[in-house]
């Protein structure tokens, strides 16, 4: 029977980080922009639109590490959402270097950090997704590997939009 082939539906997400992989994500936009159009349907993308949907993603791109209760949750609600879940960055991959703050020792900077920890909703740790959920890949590096990024953009492609 012929291969019918289907848009990948792709989401994007940002928690506890610099967002410099969001960055490099829309730099490939400008070489890869006409081509992924007829591809890829980005159905949950802030920083490319407005509305967004979360349900039924083939695969959710997370960036950053969970520093609150309220992220933890947000992270579970991509995660039932998603077919694959995949970090993104170091921070997203071993929690550092958002995650610093685990270690601080200092007297003067743990006043600072209690001050923080009191007012806004933070956990006492800042975590890597995978202590909350399955990631089924990695895009290392701080920022990601645009070159990686590719790769497992490639792998789900063809893993999700051929049909039998
Ligand atoms: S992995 Fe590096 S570049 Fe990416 S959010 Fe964390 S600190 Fe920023």
């Amino acid at each position: 029977m012929a291969e019918k082939k289907r848009k990948l539906v792709v989401g994007w997400f940002s928690f506890t980080c610099s967002e410099d992989s969001t960055i490099l994500f829309t730099e490939l936009l400008n070489d890869h922009l006409k081509e992924w159009k007829k591809m890829i349907e980005f159905r949950h993308v802030k920083v490319l639109k407005s509305h967004n949907r979360l349900e039924n993603l083939d695969v959710a791109f997370v960036e950053g590490a969970i520093s609150s209760e309220k992220q933890k949750e947000e992270l579970q609600r991509i995660r039932d959402n998603s077919k694959y879940l995949v970090a993104v960055g170091a921070c997203a991959c071993s929690g550092q270097p958002s995650a610093s703050r685990n270690q601080f020792v200092s007297e003067e900077i743990n006043f600072k950090v209690f001050w923080f920890l009191e007012h806004f909703d933070y956990s006492q740790k800042v975590r890597k997704l995978s202590d909350f959920v399955k990631v089924d890949d990695e895009v290392l590096g701080c920022p990601m590997d645009p070159d990686l990024f590719l790769k497992v953009l490639e792998k789900y492609l063809k893993i999700c939009t051929t049909e039998k």
